[in-house]
């Protein structure tokens, strides 16, 4: 850590309880390509709970999570010309990459082997921890900050920064994004609301597959999906065999992988998203019959992150957020936890008194 950096207050989760409370700490000293963000919003991703947890078993604590995040640049380094003082901006999952592989000279940042999270990443030039946006300020190089719509409510864009640009990035490579389209989306939460509304906006037809009941109606109704399937019930996807081009799976617990499988039509893509401790269990005859593809896929680059928000902006695509100051967080983690947010806590961060523990 660099010495007489920014003097910072956020929450942290000291150890696997996951609880959070305040901590102070230093940010680094501004560099040449950085801007400083005053942090105003920070989406609360299913990741960081796996994070703080450390069910994912890479907890490197004191954590400060927080990776979907909107700000205002309050300051900028010599070299940045991307960006100036009062810019509306956003940050996602990562703040650095090798910046040399194919990934990373193609635009596929996110697939970089040196990806560096922006929290509880290691940052490569000085060894620190990386610290998220449950903080009031973060500093950041210009080529990993995106650009936030002014037509957006930085609230609800907040989410976009990574559930967004998880499901925009996969629809638009594996070339789902077209009308006609089939796409069929399991669980509806943070990422799953999100492809809902990218998929209509692509004019796709959406089927959302999901373990709740009670979400049928605002699937159909509110969100605009075209179909409800009770996943636990065998009848429902019997009927839905084989009828969908592809099939993104958001789902953060495990469950039975299968099913699923059954409802592509052959040659159907199915992507895995969500990211369960426990390994997918996936018979290679579900694969094997109908030339079934399956694929992982993270985030989206820098490139393909502002073309999202953009395209956001166009079609007035924001996310459904329950907004809670920072005191609440940890029952906020609770609620994410037991599957009651609809659809995305988003912590208001500049309005949040960082000092006060619940
Ligand atoms: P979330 O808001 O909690 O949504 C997950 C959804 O999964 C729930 O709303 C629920 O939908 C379903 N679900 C939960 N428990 C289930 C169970 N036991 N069986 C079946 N379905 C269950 O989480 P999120 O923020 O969208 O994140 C989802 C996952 O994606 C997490 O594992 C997260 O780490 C991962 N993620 C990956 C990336 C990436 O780059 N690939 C990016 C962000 C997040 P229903 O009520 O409709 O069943
Ligand atoms: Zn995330
Ligand atoms: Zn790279």
């Amino acid at each position: 850590m660099e010495q007489g950096g920014k003097a910072a207050l956020g929450w942290a989760a000291r150890d696997a309880s996951g609880h959070l409370s305040p901590y102070s700490f230093s940010r680094r000293v501004l560099r040449d390509g950085d801007v400083t963000i005053k942090v105003l919003f920070c989406g609360i991703c299913h990741a960081d709970l796996h994070v703080i947890k450390n069910e994912w078993h890479n907890a490197m604590y004191p954590v400060v999570p927080g990776h979907e995040i909107v700000g205002v640049v309050t300051d900028i380094g010599p070299s940045v010309t991307k960006f100036k003082a009062g810019d509306t901006v956003g940050v996602g999952y990562y703040v650095d990459s090798c910046r040399s592989c194919d990934s990373c000279s193609n635009g596929y940042e996110s697939y970089c082997p040196k990806l560096v999270p922006t929290s509880n990443g290691v940052d490569s030039s000085d060894g620190s921890i990386t610290k998220g946006g449950f903080s009031d300020v973060i500093l950041v190089s210009q080529d990993y900050v995106v650009r936030v719509p002014e037509s957006l409510s930085p609230d609800r864009a907040a989410p976009l920064l990574c559930a967004g640009i998880t499901v925009f990035s996969p629809m638009v490579r594996f070339g789902l994004n077209a009308p006609g389209k089939h796409l069929g989306v399991v669980g509806l939460g943070g990422l799953g609301h999100m492809a809902v509304k990218f998929g209509k906006a692509f004019g796709m037809k959406v089927t959302v597959i999901s373990t709740s009941p009670g979400k049928r109606e605002e699937a159909l109704e509110r969100l605009g999906a075209d179909a409800f399937l009770v996943s636990r019930d065998p009848e429902q996807m019997k009927a839905a065999a084989s009828t969908m081009d592809g099939i993104f799976d958001t789902v953060s617990a495990e469950h039975p992988v299968a099913p699923l499988l059954e409802l592509l039509k052959p040659m159907g893509q199915m992507v895995i998203l969500g990211v369960p401790v426990k390994p997918l269990e996936v018979p290679a005859f579900s694969l094997v019959a109908g030339g079934k593809r399956m694929a992982g896929s993270p985030g989206g680059g820098i490139g393909e992150c502002q073309a999202m928000l953009d395209f956001a902006g166009e079609h007035g695509i924001t996310a459904d957020v329950e907004v809670v100051a920072m005191d609440y967080v940890n029952t906020a983690m609770q609620r994410l936890e037991r599957n009651d947010v609809r659809y995305r806590f988003v912590v208001d961060v500049a309005g949040s008194n960082l000092g006060a523990a619940a």
